[in-house]
This record gives structure tokens, sequence and C-alpha cells, in this order.
């Protein structure tokens, strides 16, 4: 079913240059370039990546290389507003059209999509079902459909969303126009679903891996709660995490217990009234406040990228929900730890509420929480379970990111032993106690209750006196599961079943892990891209920057993550640049953002280098990081318009370009004014220079790039344009360089 298009190299080029300049990357991540070329070429794909993967790229770069408005179905408000802003920071022009808006908005909106002023439009799935959205679209040119989240759609999914089944309609109302579905959820009915429901023809299918290599993944027994999880707070002091909990008491709970030991957070449960729970989400957003105690209620909104913890202070009922809740963290591809805490009781507590399977659908339901509970307790890989969990292959011998293959859980020497000694007290006190009452026993307490019970004077009493009395309860529930021991009644007393007699006899075999030893500072992941290590000053550098980027959202009223995120700001206080030029080969730093934050972020850098007595990049104006390689052939102009119509309505816009661009408008500008591709501007830009023969290079190109893109082109002495660019450093535009020669041509001549 997938089929292959592969894209003229020339476009290729061009493609990246826009990657460079808008949103100051390098390259492409996995995938991206594959999904990228389904949309370019028109062809329905449905893309499969994992949380962070980069899927909004796969849409957003092909919106803003092609013709007309591209239309992206996103199910929620905020995150909508998220994806806008993020555009518009970076100097893209989008929109959202939903039901949130005021008249007034939609018609500023409704305005815009007509006059062609938009590259990208966001709707909810409700508005296109309404109609408002529809009506609006036909009289658009769609450049295609990108649909997100779209395992939405599928009554199979964990989100099913009843709106969605409304882009079913798509196909019939716009029957030329691709459409292109994203999700992170890979099972194939699922996948089946979103292909049938969207009438996707033929499809490309780019399915990435959906291992995730930045997160550290443990999972520990739950002893004691609190001090369990205060211990994962202390190894991530100011930063973001989420703790989620099964219920909304232990929500209250936990929460309360945080706050009386000093630490802020907020709770976020459906059991709080809608207004609370906006604010807190926001709050956690806006980075107001690092911490949330939540219920699996806080959930899809949440997009801020740099969650560095996620904790499950119970275990989820699938693996599913659970790699869903421990992929809030890391979406910034930096390091991020995962932390589960669970019990026996989990599971028990669970079957409760399923109760006994009645259907085929209660079966699965009841396999996927043994599931759960298998990885849980699993001693091999974490990673590796994961992605053959959901059909893939695990590349990697040991993953390096998590506490199996960081050995945390050794397993114990004389396992039969300690579990011969633990079922023989079980029967020992005649399988009427529970499991805390025989650990007591084992540990050789005297508690009131064993003394009364004369349980003192038993010969199991004290017979595991080394260790602790929670360890001895783990290794009993570690019994309970390998089938040796059962819980019965009302009273949760421990009996023995026939494998745990023939165990207790020396006939069987049982596993059980060692008591875990608390180290102040587990093991860290393997460094993925991105991920620099920063020295002491270094992170002071970084947390200035935080500060200073939280200042700059509030007074923009948009998320920090917004303005730029922690990799790009990680980067800054590592690489520490000290002019425009060098700011730019940043990552996640393209031409708007350095224009718009660029002299602040100077500064503070000067300024807090110096506080750290730590030195900036040299001021060669070389890049700081080596440039992608690129293409051989130069960017192609916009592709050709067919038809009639289109040419004349070319024709029309050229002008409209020309008489903009004698106003002394901006490529920007003027894109945002015809709603023509950047590449067509920019080629109309280069004819009004060379038709008019403009020959100072201000406002188009700024005086120092004029000055070494004029020197760069006597340097290398060369007729083609690659040369210079590399020679530049890949730090100037193609579209910049050949603007800068045709002016100096003109001055030569003038
Ligand atoms: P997803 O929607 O798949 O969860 P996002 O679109 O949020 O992923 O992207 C995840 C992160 O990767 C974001 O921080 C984004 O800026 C970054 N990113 C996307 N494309 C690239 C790229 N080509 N190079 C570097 N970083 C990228
Ligand atoms: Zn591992």
């Amino acid at each position: 079913m997938a089929s292959t298009v592969s894209v003229p190299s020339s476009a290729d080029a061009q493609l990246h240059e826009l990657l460079r300049r808008y949103w100051g990357y390098e390259g492409f991540l996995p995938n991206q370039a594959e999904a990228v070329a389904q949309v370019m070429a028109g062809q329905d794909s449905l893309v499969i990546l994992p949380t962070g993967g980069g899927k909004s790229m796969c849409y957003q770069l092909p919106a803003l290389a092609k013709e007309g408005l591209a239309v992206v179905v996103s199910p929620l408000v905020s995150l909508m507003k998220d994806q806008v802003d993020s555009l518009t920071a970076n100097g893209i022009s989008a929109a959202t059209l939903n039901s949130s808006l005021s008249a007034e908005e939609r018609r500023a909106v409704a305005s815009a999509v007509r006059l062609g002023k938009l590259k990208l439009l966001y709707v909810s799935p409700e508005g296109l079902g309404a109609g408002f959205a529809m009506e609006l679209l036909r009289e658009a040119e769609i450049a295609f459909f990108a649909i997100d989240e779209a395992h939405c759609i599928s009554q199979w999914g964990h989100e099913y969303r009843p709106d969605y089944r409304a882009l079913g309609e798509l196909r019939a109302h716009f029957p030329g126009v691709g459409i292109h579905a994203f999700t992170a959820t890979a099972t194939p009915a699922v996948r089946d679903d979103i292909v049938r429901s969207l009438k996707l023809r033929d499809a490309a299918v780019v399915v990435g891996s959906f291992d995730r290599p930045n997160l550290v993944y443990r999972a520990t027994y739950r002893n004691d709660l609190v001090s369990q999880v205060t211990g994962v707070l202390k190894r991530h002091e100011g930063e973001a995490g989420i703790i989620y909990c099964i219920s909304r008491n232990e929500v209250e709970q936990l929460a309360e217990t945080l706050r009386k030991k000093g630490h802020r957070v907020l709770p976020y449960h459906a059991g709080l009234s809608q207004e609370v729970r906006k604010r807190n989400q926001e709050a956690f957003s806006t980075e107001q406040v690092d911490l949330i105690v939540a219920t699996v209620a806080f959930g899809m909104g949440i997009d801020r990228s740099n969650v560095r913890f996620v904790i499950h202070a119970g275990m989820p009922k699938a693996i599913e929900n659970y790699q869903q809740e421990a992929g809030r963290a890391g979406r910034d591809r930096l390091e991020a730890e995962c932390v589960l805490f669970y019990s026996a009781q989990d599971l028990l507590a669970w079957k409760r509420i399923m109760g006994a399977p009645a259907s085929d659908y209660d079966e699965l339901a009841h396999s996927k929480l043994s599931e759960m509970y298998r990885f849980a307790r699993t001693l091999t890989c974490r990673h590796r379970f994961l992605v053959n969990y959901f059909g893939q292959a695990f590349e990697h011998e040991d993953c390096g990111a998590c506490d199996v293959c960081f050995s945390e859980h050794a397993e114990l020497e004389d396992s039969l032993v300690t579990s011969q000694k633990i079922l023989s007290c079980v029967a020992r006190v005649r399988e009427r106690f529970g499991a805390r009452y025989v650990a007591e026993v084992l540990k050789g307490s005297k508690i009131e209750k064993i003394r009364q019970n004369g349980h003192d004077e038993l010969s199991t009493h004290g017979l595991l006196a080394s260790y602790q009395v929670n360890d001895i309860a783990d290794w009993i529930d570690q019994l309970i599961t390998q089938g040796f021991l059962v819980r019965e009644g009302e009273y949760q007393t421990l009996r023995m079943t026939d494998e745990g007699r023939r165990l207790m006899r020396g006939d069987g075999q049982v596993k059980l892990n060692m008591p875990r030893p608390t180290k102040e500072k587990p093991a860290r992941a393997r460094k993925t891209a991105g991920d620099v290590a920063l020295s002491s000053g270094e992170e002071a550098i970084f947390e200035a920057l935080r500060g200073w980027r939280r200042e700059v959202a509030r007074e923009r009223g948009v998320p920090p993550y917004v303005i730029l995120n922690d990799a790009t700001l990680r980067e800054l206080a590592h690489e520490r640049p000290s002019h425009m030029e060098a700011l730019l080969t940043v990552k996640g730093i393209g031409e708007s953002k350095a224009r718009a934050f660029g002299e602040d972020l100077l500064a503070l850098l000067r300024e807090q280098a110096g506080a750290q007595g730590l030195s900036l990049a040299a001021t060669v104006s070389m890049p700081l990081v080596k440039p992608a390689k690129p293409a051989e052939s130069e960017p192609s102009e916009a592709a050709p318009l067919t038809g009639a119509a289109s040419r004349a309505k070319a024709n029309s816009q050229k002008e409209a370009a020309y008489e903009a661009f004698r106003m002394g408008k901006s490529v920007e500008e003027v894109v945002a004014l015809t709603g023509r591709a950047l590449s067509t501007v920019e080629a109309y830009l280069l004819e009004f220079v060379q038709d008019t023969g403009v020959a100072t290079p201000e406002p188009w190109v700024p005086r120092l790039i004029y000055a070494r893109v004029i020197a760069a082109a006597a340097a290398t002495q060369a007729d083609r344009l690659q040369p210079i660019f590399e020679s530049l450093g890949g730090a100037v535009p193609y579209a910049q360089i050949r603007l800068a020669l045709a002016i100096k041509a003109n001055a030569e001549e003038g």
C-alpha cells in the first residue's frame, strides 16, 4: 500500500532553505523528509510518529512551500492556539477558526482567507461539521488538509471524538485535494480505521520508530509513596513534572502533602470546576507553576514541551494509556524521566472496576491489564518491551535508559530459600493473616497483635530479620504474581496454592528481585542529539534565559515554549554566540526570531557570561554549528501554474507585488498580502530588482549581509551560487545571495 515519491533535489534544497530560514533547523528529523515529500507531491498519506517526533513540521513546511491554504484539523482550541502562536513567532501567517472566536474575529479570519493572506488555517472538527468553516473553505484555494491527532476518528482508539466523523465528508467536498493524517497511535485497527474513515486514496504510510530514546523508564513497587515521590522530585528541582494518580481523592491528598512539604503544586481532576481546571492548566503551561498532581483528565491539551518527568503514583490499566501519559515527558527531545510506582493492589483494583469479562472486548481489556502489570514487573529492557508491544523490533542490545539496563533491580541470589521461608510462615500462621502481618512476623517484630497471637514464638519469627518489612511485603507480592500465593476474602488473607506447597518443599522455580539500593543520583539516559551537557556556569545562564523567556512570554500572552524551546536555550547557554549571524546558526532560531529577540539575547548572553566568568564565542563571522550540506542544485522557483485562470491570477498578483515593493514592503509582507508562496514572492522581488534597476540593498538585504555576500563572491570568483552559499557557512539563504548579486550588478551598471 505504501508508495514512494521522489522529489527533485532542487525542491529539496528549497525546503531546506525554508526550514533553516523560518525554523532555524539544519535538517530533517527521521521520517520527516519522507512525510513532507508526500504532502509536496499531493499524495494522500498517513504518518505515524511518536510524540516529539516532529509531526507538525511535516505539514507546516509544505504549507509554506506550496501555493494556497493548508487546512489543519486539530481537536483542541488550546492546541490550535499554541501552534498558531508558534507559527506567528516564526513569521508565518496562520490563524484558527473555531467556536471560541467572536463573530468579529471570525469575520477577520474569513476575510484573510478570502484575500489569500494565510498559509495555514487551523479548524476544529466541529467547526467543519457545523458548516461555517466548510462554506469558507469552498471559496479558498486549498493546498491540502492535514488531520492532526487522527486517531480521534477511530472508535478503537483511546481518544475517540464523535465530531471527527465529520471529516469523512472532506473527500467528497474537496475531491482534488490531498488529505494527510498524523497520529502517534499505531495499532493496526486504528490505522485501518483512519484510512477508511478519511477515505484516503492509495495512502502512503510513513511509520517511524516508536521508541523515545530520550525517556528514561523506571518502575518500582510502591511501598512508601510520599517518600518515593519526593525522591524523584529531588532529582528534578526547578524542573517541570506531572504526577498521575488514579483517583481524585489521591490527587487531593498527595497535592496537599507535597504542598505541606514546601512544593509549589496544583491539583487537576474532573471534580474541580472548569474555571479552576483552566486556571491550573494555564499556570502549568505558562511556567508559573512546575508541578501538577492530576488524574488522567489532565491530558490532551498539555503541550508544554519541557516536562522533565512524569510520575505514575498508580498503575494505568493498559500500556497504551501508560505510553500516552508518560509520553508527555520530553516532547522537546531532551532527556526526561518516567517513573511508575505500582503494586498488586492496582491490579486488583482495576479488575474490580472491570468486573468479570463478559465479552471479547472485556477479554481484551483484561489481557491489556495483564500486559501492563507484566511491564511494571519485567526484568527485560523497558524500551525493548514497549517497542515490541507496539509491534516493532528493538535494535539495541541495551537501551542505556531504563532501570533494568542500569541494573537497578538485580535478582536475589537465594530466591528459593527466601521464598520457602515466606511460604512456611504463611503456613505457620494457618493462612489466616494478610501480607503486612506475615511480613512483620518474618521481620521479628514484637507488635502487640503478634505477641497476643503468640506468633513471636513461631520458628519463622525473625527469619528475615535483616530485611525491611517493605522488602518482605514486596516479595510476598512477587510470590502472588508468580502464582504461589493468593489473597482471599474481605481481609485479603494469604493462602497457598498447590504450586506454593510444592515450592515450599523445594519443587519449582521462583525469582525474587533484590531489595532496591536507594541511589541518590541514578544513571542518566544516553544523550540524544541537541542534549548538551552544561557546566554549572552554563546552567546558571540557562536559568537566566528561562527567566527572560518567561517574561517575554507573559508580555506576549503566549506559552514560553512558543518563544524558544529548552533545546535552543541550552544551546545558547553552551555556545554563547556573540553576534547576529552566529545566533542564526543556533537550532530553533530562524530569521523572524532573530529579528524579534536577537538583540535582547545577545545582550543577555554578554551580561550573563560576564557574571559567570565565561567567554563568548569568538567573534569571527562564521557559524558555530557546521551547517547541513546543501543539496547539489539551487532551489527552484515555485512550481509552474496550470490553466489560464491561474496565469491571470498570477499576473495580477505579480502586479500587486511590484506595487508593494515600490512602497518598500518586505518579502514577508508581500507574502501576507498576496498569499503567494514565499519562493514565488522571492522570485518576483528578484525580477523587480532586475526590471527596475534597484541599486541599494536596503530594505531587502541588510547592509552587513550584502557586504559579506559581495566579499564572498569576490573571494570565491564563482559563477555559481553554491560556493558562495557554502563559504558563508550556509548562514545566508540563496534568495538573499541572488538578490544581493543582482543589486550589485545594477550598482555597477548605474
Ligand atoms: P509531535 O507533534 O510529533 O509530538 P512536535 O511537532 O511537537 O512533535 O515536535 C517535537 C520537537 O521537535 C519540537 O520541539 C520541534 O520544534 C522539534 N523539531 C521538529 N522538527 C525539527 C527538525 N527538523 N530539527 C530539529 N528539531 C525539530
Ligand atoms: Zn533498557
